[in-house]
């Protein structure tokens, strides 16, 4: 498979050969900019799934014994092969996910990072010797690859979701069957690709798209996988975690969000509102990150409506292939109505419409960038996760209420607040209960740092040198009859 034929090529990645499904059938992807078809890729199920995993299985020890320092080297490769192919797989996110092509580098670029910091994290893998308790005994502690690993990802960043999770797992020595959101194949096949080219033997690295539902049951519940790490909704997750739990499967789930975005009336508004219109309207508010409720003190609520609705209009949508392009498309139909939903639920409810509102015309798929003042707390999204371009704006008056209202809800992944008041930073941080908090910030996700939600936003960190956690198990070895 080449870059220029990726389009044309119907293939999984199985044991390092791009085949078809069994069936030969195979299903459509689109571009959501103007819904033209991108090209086919395989319908897999069961089978398919099941063969991936047997191939991992037998690559497992192959990798497994690999010196630290080769693991580190192919990875860094394969780092090295997707930063040299940056506009290429950038083309290939914005082709069939929509994001403008900025926007798309950036994801590249991100999930790139992933793999660097891994590659660097698997050298440091290191274990304990225990001080014990009986002068004829040592104690060691090692910390060994769980084994095959099935990673289930989401359409919204086809790339760097899996570049995160593949490359600690690999890091610490297992092989992956990954499954990618049928939106944005491509992204998957392309990176398996780079990643053979890279140096991975064979088996390690398994792309296998179709059938959602055949292709999850394979991998929760086949015992030869001892880890799931899965990035979509809450609702699927919960799915997955008790099919896994039938064969007691470590997991990691990174789910939805319900954001709070929680300005003071002593923060720097203009960076507020800045720091807002990234936050919310970035990936067309399609991020799992993206702010979903703002709460805006009364002093300046006023002030953030107008600033947040200016530059929200400034916005300009089209073809994310156009380089003056700030915002693309939504990412199909299912999502336009739910934005529909959210804006009349909001509207029947005294909801004031400062801009946007409704489609945008210039394709079947924009929903005007949207700001909605008086906002309050019965209308839908101050419960729901939005994931699209509405920015409700919530008004409130004190500190300990908005810490309340910002924590009532059943998500914990990120929240954000602006103010100048050091006191008021780091209660809030303490307070806020989210797995990442963002003071004067609403960019921080960096390979450096642990990624990851509490409450029903999921568990497991990504990045930070946390991430190989997820993907190691501690060994205790004890070694006795010592002669002193
Ligand atoms: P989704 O519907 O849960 O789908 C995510 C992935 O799971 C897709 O590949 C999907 O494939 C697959 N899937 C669905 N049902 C399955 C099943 N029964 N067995 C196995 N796989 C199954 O989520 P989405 O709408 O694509 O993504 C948006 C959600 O992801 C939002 O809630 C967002 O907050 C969350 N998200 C969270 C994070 C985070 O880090 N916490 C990051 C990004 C996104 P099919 O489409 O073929 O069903």
């Amino acid at each position: 498979m080449r870059f220029d034929t990726i389009f044309s090529m119907s293939a999984c990645c199985i044991d390092g050969t791009f085949v078809s499904a069994d069936s030969g059938e195979t299903f459509s992807v689109i571009n959501p900019y103007d819904g033209s078809l991108l090209g086919n890729v395989p319908n897999a199920g069961a089978a398919e799934t099941a063969r991936a995993i047997e191939v991992a299985q037998r690559a497992f020890p192959i990798w497994k014994a690999k010196t630290a320092r080769r693991k580190a080297e192919v990875l860094l490769q394969w780092y090295k092969l997707i930063m040299a192919h940056c506009d290429e797989l950038a083309r290939i996110v914005t082709t069939e996910q929509g994001k403008p092509l900025a926007e798309a580098k950036g994801e590249i670029i991100n999930g790139a990072s992933f793999i660097r910091w891994f590659a660097e994290e698997t050298r440091r893998l290191y274990g304990d010797i225990v001080p014990g308790p009986c002068p004829d005994k040592r104690m060691l502690v090692t910390r060994e690859p769980v084994g095959v690993v099935g990673v289930i990802t989401p359409w919204n960043f086809p790339m760097s979701m899996i570049a995160r999770k593949v490359s600690a797992a690999l890091a610490a020595g297992c092989p992956v069957v990954i499954k990618p959101a049928p939106q944005t194949p491509f992204s998957a096949l392309a990176m398996a690709e780079l990643a053979i080219e890279a140096g991975l033997p064979k088996g390690t690295f398994n792309v296998v798209t179709g059938d959602a539902e055949a292709i999850g049951l394979e991998l929760t519940t086949n015992p030869i996988v001892r880890k799931i790490s899965f990035t979509g909704s809450t609702r699927v997750g919960k799915q997955l975690l008790s099919q896994a739990a039938s064969t007691v499967k470590s997991v990691s789930m990174e789910l939805g969000g319900n954001a709070p975005f929680i300005v003071f009336d002593d923060a720097d508004i203009d960076k507020a509102a800045a720091g807002a219109l990234v936050c919310k309207f970035r990936n067309s508010g399609q991020t799992c990150i993206c702010a979903n409720r703002f709460y805006i003190q009364d002093a300046v609520y006023d002030i953030f409506v107008e600033k947040l609705a200016h530059l929200a209009s400034s916005l300009k949508l089209g073809n994310g292939l156009d380089p003056n392009v700030t915002m693309g498309p939504l990412i199909d139909q299912y999502a336009m109505d739910k934005m529909h939903a959210f804006t009349e639920d909001a509207k029947a409810k005294n909801g004031r419409i400062v801009c946007g509102g409704e489609a945008h015309t210039s394709c079947s798929l924009f929903y005007a960038p949207t700001v909605i003042a008086d906002a309050t707390d019965d209308m839908r999204f101050a419960s729901e996760e939005i994931f699209g371009p509405i920015a409700p704006i919530f008004r409130f008056h004190d500190e300990a209420e908005v810490i309340a209202r910002a924590n009532n809800t059943a998500y914990g992944l990120a929240a954000y607040v602006y103010t100048k008041d050091m006191g008021r930073t780091w209660r809030a941080s303490e307070r806020l209960e989210y797995g990442l908090v963002g003071i004067n910030d609403s960019r921080m996700t960096t390979c450096e740092a642990p990624f990851g939600g509490v409450k029903e936003s999921g568990f497991g960190r990504e990045g930070s040198r946390h991430g190989l956690d997820e993907y190691t198990t501690l060994k205790y070895t004890c070694m006795g009859g010592i002669e002193m």
